[in-house]
């Protein structure tokens, strides 16, 4: 059965037992309730009869005493034979007996001889309808039946119906008496009904019930409460049953307005019953109403005591529920944890603090060959030392970790097999909360692979070194970080600064690269170069650089990529060669590929590419620029006069001459044999025309001085404007041409213009 199975058993026999507890309570309730209505009813009997009792005693007592009186006038009639003057003796009793209505003597024969109401007197009645019949014993009590009217004189049967005996109305009463052998006389006195009901009422007000006073025989002599059918029915069964003996009982019925408790009671002495009929619904109403008034309090108090102890049970199941969940949490958590450690690669030991091995995983029995049975309860010494250790190396290896730092290392340990292995070991103390020593947790890593590795590297960096070492230029390498990882001491001897002492492998190149700028023309460029080549990862080979101090040196920026599918940058390799030598070399070259060897000016092609280059501006910038053609006059015979060589002083003469007149900005280029030509930017016609007068009149009236003697020489001069729509350099110069050809024509050492 899984877990969600059984929480939901739980609830449900939960539920079920908070249903049956529901179940009890309430039938618990309904039987207290019962107890109480029985209780009650069992009360209101016991009450119920009591009243009869004592009703009947009551009344007994009244009719007792008339009976008394009645005894007591009898005496008299033994000596006095009754005549009509009785009267003042029946009245002189009568005085203290309130409740009788009069006293009379009756004849044997059922005249009325004397009474306390002079009307009775004369009035004739029947004796032989009381109860009990027998009036021959004599000393009997006998109670007639009910009468209205107010006494006898006037007296009508009692209606025997079932409204009560009206207000006027009297029950006689008689006692026999026969003076010795007369014929017998009876003493009769008329009980006042009213008086009685009274009395029937004193007691019926307190229950508000029917009470009902019987003669033996049945007959009904007074009622305080109209009587329905069934309690009539009743009343006549019970006369049957006084009649057979029974004195006293007690009986319920359905009566038309509800049950009733019916209770009844002879007198012991007299003919008569009494009998209560209660209503029980009304008697037991307050009970009811009780009842109601528990349940209106218990029904509540119940539901929220069940309320109560769902909500706890709820709360607790919840509880409950977020304990468990947090309990498979954390176990989930260490399962994870193991199977992580199990699946780890990396040996894991654990060991108490007495170093005993309490748990390895799966990694130390692949590392040590031994299996997590063997190894439990043994020390890792006792299972993988090799003895290649020092005892000062375990003894400093425990201090740390008996002060409770995290302990690293290497050694030298053995396999089950008996093989070395190289170990990396870090041991890490656990402390628990109280910060009690509790276990050491040992990582070993078998780093025989990766010893023999680090060797291998370190022995291909040797080989890179004495490479580099031993290579025609400076190396410089860095990392991602800008960290030094090789260079050769050429870098120092470049910088012509001595190498600082110790390893720089792993140093800032900050500092290295500061020096090197400064040494450059233009350091804050040399450095902003550098920056967008390792951003750009660019590769650039022979980009020259020019030192302050005139050399020229030549830089390669290679960046370092991991090789095999990374294809990862790992930093960039600088290689540095001084390239003076060389670029002194095309120097040389250049100059001679564009000066003109005899004086020293640019030669034809040369020339000519700067009056294009000047062209350009031209056109661009709308400016002026002039251009002069120079030819020496009759040269040949300078060279024929006074020798080849005194031709060539002579060409460079003339050129000393012009560079005197020039400004800096123009140019002066040979386009061959004694022809020359200036280029003059920023000049018009006018000024240009000046400048050619005075260099023809210069050169005229300054002769050659050559091995002591003067050597005259004159010069045509043809000048021309710098046009924007020149198409190139040739143009202008045909144009200056034509104008020197002009001035040949016009006589020579003169100045024309084109
Ligand atoms: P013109 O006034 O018509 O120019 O007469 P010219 O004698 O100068 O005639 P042309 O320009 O034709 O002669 C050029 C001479 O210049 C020919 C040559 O002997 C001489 N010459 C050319 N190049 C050199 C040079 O490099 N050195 C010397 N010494 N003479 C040169
Ligand atoms: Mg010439
Ligand atoms: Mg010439």
């Amino acid at each position: 059965m899984n877990a969600r199975r059984r929480r939901r058993l739980a609830d449900f026999g939960f539920l079920a037992l908070l249903c049956v507890c529901a179940l009890l309570a309430w039938a618990g309730f309904e039987y207290h309730f019962s107890r109480v209505l029985e209780d009650v009813r069992t009360a209101h009997e016991q009450v119920l009869q009591r009243d009869t009792r004592h009703l009947n005693t009551h009344i007994g007592h009244l009719l007792r005493n008339v009976d008394l009186n009645l005894i007591s006038l009898g005496r008299a009639i033994d000596a006095d034979a009754p005549s009509p003057e009785w009267t003042s003796r029946l009245e002189s009793v009568i005085q203290h007996i309130p409740y009788l209505r009069s006293l009379s003597v009756v004849a044997a024969d059922g005249t009325v001889i004397a009474s306390t109401t002079p009307e009775n007197r004369g009035t004739a009645l029947r004796l032989d309808s009381y109860h009990p019949p027998d009036r021959t014993r004599g000393d009997i009590l006998q109670i007639g039946p009910p009468h209205a009217g107010r006494d006898l004189a006037d007296a009508r049967p009692a209606d025997d119906s079932l409204t009560p005996t009206p207000d006027l109305g009297f029950v006689p009463i008689a006692r026999s008496f026969r003076p010795g052998n007369a014929p017998p006389v009876a003493l009769l006195a008329t009980l006042d009904l009213d008086y009685l009901e009274r009395i029937l009422d004193d007691f019926r007000t307190t229950h508000g019930d029917r009470i009902s006073l019987f003669r033996l025989d049945g007959i009904r002599l007074l009622d305080t409460a109209t009587a329905d059918t069934a309690l009539q029915q009743l009343e006549q069964a019970l006369a049957l049953r006084w009649q057979a003996g029974e004195t006293a009982g007690m009986q319920t019925l359905d009566g038309e307005q509800g049950h009733l408790l019916v209770s009844y009671q002879l007198n012991e002495r007299l003919p008569f019953a009494v009998v209560i009929s209660s209503a029980l619904d009304e008697a037991l109403a307050g009970a009811y109403a009780e009842s109601r008034s528990s349940a209106l309090i218990f029904l509540p108090l119940s539901l929220l005591g069940l309320g109560c102890t769902l909500a706890a049970y709820l709360y607790f199941r919840r509880a409950g529920q977020h304990e468990r969940s947090l309990r498979h949490r954390a176990e989930a958590r260490r399962h994870l944890l193991e199977s992580a450690l199990n699946a780890s690669a990396t040996a894991v030991v654990i060991t108490g603090t007495d170093a005993r091995i309490e748990w390895a995983n799966p990694a130390f029995t692949t590392l040590t060959g031994y299996g997590l049975s063997e190894a439990v309860g043994r020390m890792p010494k006792e299972l993988v030392r090799s003895g290649q250790q020092s005892r000062e190396f375990y003894e400093s290896m425990w201090r740390t970790i008996l002060s409770g730092a995290v302990w690293r290392g290497e050694l030298v340990n053995r396999r089950k097999d008996g093989s070395l292995y190289d170990e990396a070991l870090t041991i890490t103390p656990v402390r628990d909360e109280q910060g009690t020593l509790t276990h050491f947790i040992a990582i070993k890593e078998d780093i025989t692979a990766t010893r023999a590795a680090r060797k291998d590297l370190q022995a291909a960096y040797a080989r890179l070194q004495t490479v580099v070492d031993h290579f025609p230029g400076a190396v410089i390498m860095e990392d991602m970080q800008g960290q030094i990882t090789l260079l050769n001491d050429k870098v120092f001897d470049l910088m012509n600064m001595p190498r600082p002492p110790g390893n720089l492998a792993g140093a800032s190149i900050k500092s290295l690269t500061l020096a090197a700028g400064k040494l450059s023309l233009d350091p804050t460029t040399f450095a902003q170069r550098l920056d967008m080549l390792r951003e750009r990862a660019q590769t650039v080979y022979g980009e020259e650089l020019a030192h302050r101090d005139g050399r020229w040196i030549e830089r390669d920026f290679i960046p370092i990529r991991s090789t095999g599918s990374t294809d990862a940058l790992l930093g960039f390799l600088r290689v540095y060669r001084d390239v003076s030598a060389r670029k002194q070399q095309e120097k040389a070259l250049w100059l001679l590929a564009t000066t003109d060897p005899l004086t020293g000016v640019r030669n034809r092609r040369a020339f000519l590419d700067k009056v294009d280059a000047e062209l350009v501006r031209v056109r661009r910038y709308r400016n002026n620029a002039a251009l002069m053609m120079l030819d020496l006059d009759y040269f040949k015979r300078v060279n024929d006069l006074h020798g080849h060589a005194a031709g060539d002083a002579m060409l460079c003469h003339v050129v000393t001459l012009a560079h005197s007149l020039l400004r800096a900005s123009d140019l002066i280029g040979r386009l061959g044999g004694e022809e020359f030509a200036i280029l003059l930017p920023a000049t018009g016609l006018a000024g240009a025309l000046e400048l050619a007068e005075r260099l023809r009149s210069t050169l005229e009236n300054t002769p050659l001085v050559y091995q002591n003697r003067d050597i005259g020489a004159t010069t045509s001069i043809g000048v021309s404007l710098m046009q924007a729509d020149d198409s190139n350099a040739e143009m202008i110069l045909a144009r200056a041409d034509s104008a020197l050809y002009a001035a040949k024509h016009n006589g020579r050492n003169r100045v024309e213009q084109a």
